[in-house]
């Protein structure tokens, strides 16, 4: 860009300059107090830099700050999620043993079940035998009469013998 027309202008009057040089000494010749505000406007710059940089700075801490709080939360959210885990591993367990004290109690109702059918069937065979004793009791009671009535008309043939003979 090293134009021979090239020229410079005075930002302050106008005034038109051969090279950038030449203008800065008119500047500090003519326009002093012009100087003392770009210099000024240079440290403003400067420390408006320096405040984005603290305000960056600060920016960057906060978002470490929430990244940590993020990574805790997240921490705490795991020790949560273990704790519900092993929470439920119990409740399984529990309903587990519940469903084995349910079929033990399934097994002994069965079983009482069947013990009731065998005392009943023993006891419709003891009633069946009983009536069968009672019955042989009766037709031995009927053989005793006979018996009895026999030796009553022996007896009464005996006296009657004997009364002859006397
Ligand atoms: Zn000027």
């Amino acid at each position: 860009m090293a134009d021979a027309d090239e020229t410079y202008e005075c930002p302050e009057c106008g005034d038109t300059f051969d090279s950038i040089r030449g203008m800065h000494v008119h500047e500090g010749q003519v326009h002093p107090d012009r100087r003392v505000e770009d210099l000024q406007e240079l440290v403003d710059n400067f420390e408006e830099d320096a405040n984005k940089a603290v305000m960056i700075k600060r920016e960057r801490d906060r978002l470490k700050q929430r990244l940590k709080q993020l990574t805790d939360e997240k921490e705490e959210l795991e020790d949560t999620v273990s704790d519900l885990k092993s929470t439920r591993r119990e409740l399984k367990n529990a309903i587990e043993e519940k469903q084995n004290d349910v079929q033990n109690l399934r097994d002994k109702l069965n079983n009482l079940k069947d013990e009731k059918e065998e005392v009943a069937a023993e006891k419709q065979s003891l009633e069946r035998e009983l009536d069968a004793v009672q019955e042989e009791k009766e037709r031995m009671n009927k053989s005793l009469k006979q018996t009895e009535n026999l030796l009553l008309k022996f007896k009464h043939q005996v006296d009657e013998l004997d009364a002859d003979l006397n």
